[in-house]
């Protein structure tokens, strides 16, 4: 059996996800991390993405924005504002999302309103993007 590395993933709302992994990517603000157990502590900042681990041959995702997480060796704590599993994705609902975000961008009049435009286009995305590959 391959070593394996304990994972949560865990949103203000509900703990989503507590069990082991053999390898976890994880979308850091300064790119993609690929954590093995027995990695360096870390912390690092979350950005918007995919969250990717494979157990016993299954491969599970989910779609995550902002928070953080911190590697020990034999450890990975995900602590994100939203965070949820391929399957629990709303396709209609982030479309519409996608939509919202895309008409926000073009209307936007000052930073502020394109940064949060932008930045729920981002969610929409990613979301879309996981519940693509269920
Ligand atoms: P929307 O405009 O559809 O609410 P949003 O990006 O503003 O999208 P968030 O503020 O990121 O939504 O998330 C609010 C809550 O709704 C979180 O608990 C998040 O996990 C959940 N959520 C958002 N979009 C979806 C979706 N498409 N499918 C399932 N859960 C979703």
């Amino acid at each position: 059996m391959a070593e394996t590395i304990e994972l949560e993933i865990v949103t203000p709302e509900r703990m989503v996800v507590k069990g082991r992994a053999e390898e976890i990517q994880i979308p850091g603000r300064g790119g993609y991390l690929g954590i093995l157990p027995g990695h360096a502590p870390l912390i690092t900042e979350l950005a918007v993405g995919e969250i990717e681990y494979k157990n016993a041959g299954t491969v599970t995702r989910l779609s995550v924005a902002w928070g953080f997480a911190e590697v020990l060796p034999e450890k990975v704590t995900i602590l994100a504002e939203t965070a949820e599993l391929a399957e629990d994705i709303d396709v209609e609902r982030a479309n519409a999302a996608r939509e919202r975000a895309l008409e926000n961008i073009h209307k936007a009049d000052n930073p502020g309103a394109y940064e949060e435009a932008s930045q729920a286009l981002s969610r929409a995305e990613s979301r879309l993007a996981v519940a693509k590959q269920k």
